[in-house]
């Protein structure tokens, strides 16, 4: 539901939309790519939230679907390769006023970032972390990622891949995630509503997308995924009880589970824990408490 904002002398805003959130440039991804459904459905989530391009940063790592942010009218950084949740971090602590939303792929994510992945699940961070999951590297032209089938044949497995994938609902419930769903960016408004809650959760919202790479994984496209997606909502799933969770998430079969899977409603997040952070207000409001002459040289030296 739009909402909207009042503004200085008390003139409300008109809502924004959609096609407000788009950037200035166009993706460049393949026809077909699954990411242009989730760049889809976070516009439109955003739009739903009535927030404003200004209120919300986008981080990402490297990788097809980490070009992201250049697609969407909002503030952006497009950092290194699986680093996205620590300068995430570092900016929502610095301002947690912001909507912080991290975008990128499996192999950046659980793969080349799986530390970071780990440790912003503990500490329960106040982030929305949205993966492209296309079980494959896609932006270096086709080798096997963290969450690759076994025997899959790729450029980098021309006899099969010989390795078991990671499960990164399961990982994100043990490590602590609060808000742990996954999507398929075939379906925008089952993806759109799971955006909308995981950006709404005060904690570590994982949201985990089946978005195919058309290009490079044939084995996983709309066609496997279209035949086998069933949403845990038509079950009756309870999202407080994480075995439940966990045994939903581990069925990779005629039944692959999209929805939420985990919730923790009443979690504090890590700014909420901090008493430095949580009494007056976000630090990138607050005095500096340096004269300018020493404040210019501190960023001199970390430029
Ligand atoms: Fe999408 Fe794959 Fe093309 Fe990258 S290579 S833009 S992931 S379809
Ligand atoms: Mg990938």
């Amino acid at each position: 539901m739009a909402t909207t904002h009042a503004v200085a002398g008390d003139q409300p805003s008109i809502p924004l939309t959609a096609r407000d959130f788009k950037g200035k440039v166009d993706p460049d991804w393949c026809p077909g790519c699954g990411d242009f459904g989730v760049l889809n459905a976070l516009q439109r989530s955003c739009a739903e939230l009535g927030l404003k391009p200004h209120e919300i940063l986008l981080v990402s790592g490297i990788g097809c679907s980490s070009n992201f942010p250049g697609y969407f009218n909002a503030y952006g950084m497009h950092t290194l390769h699986g680093r996205s949740l620590a300068f995430a971090t570092g900016a929502k602590m610095a301002n947690h006023e912001l909507n912080v939303i991290v975008t990128g792929g499996d192999g950046d994510g659980y793969g080349i970032g799986g530390n970071h992945f780990t440790h912003t699940a503990r500490r329960n961070v106040d982030l929305t972390y949205v993966v492209m999951n296309n079980q494959i590297y896609g932006l270096t032209t086709g080798q096997i990622s963290p969450t690759s089938r076994p025997g899959m044949k790729t450029k980098s497995t021309p006899f099969g891949n010989v390795e078991g994938p990671v499960n990164p609902i399961t990982s994100a419930i043990m490590n602590g995630a609060t808000f742990v769903a996954r999507a398929y960016s075939g379906d925008v408004r089952h993806m759109t509503s799971l955006m909308t809650q995981a950006i709404e959760h005060k904690g570590f919202a994982l949201l985990d997308i089946f978005s195919p790479c058309v290009t490079f994984n044939l084995d996983n496209g709309h066609s496997f995924f279209k035949d086998r997606v069933k949403k845990l909502e038509d079950e009756e799933h309870n999202s407080s009880d994480w075995q439940a969770a966990c045994e939903k998430a581990m069925e990779w079969g005629d039944s692959i589970y999209t929805g939420l899977f985990y919730q923790e409603k009443d979690s504090q997040s890590l700014g909420k824990r901090e008493p430095v952070l949580d009494k007056e207000g976000p630090l990138a409001h607050r005095e500096l408490g340096l004269t300018q002459e020493l404040a210019d040289q501190v960023i001199g030296r970390m430029m």
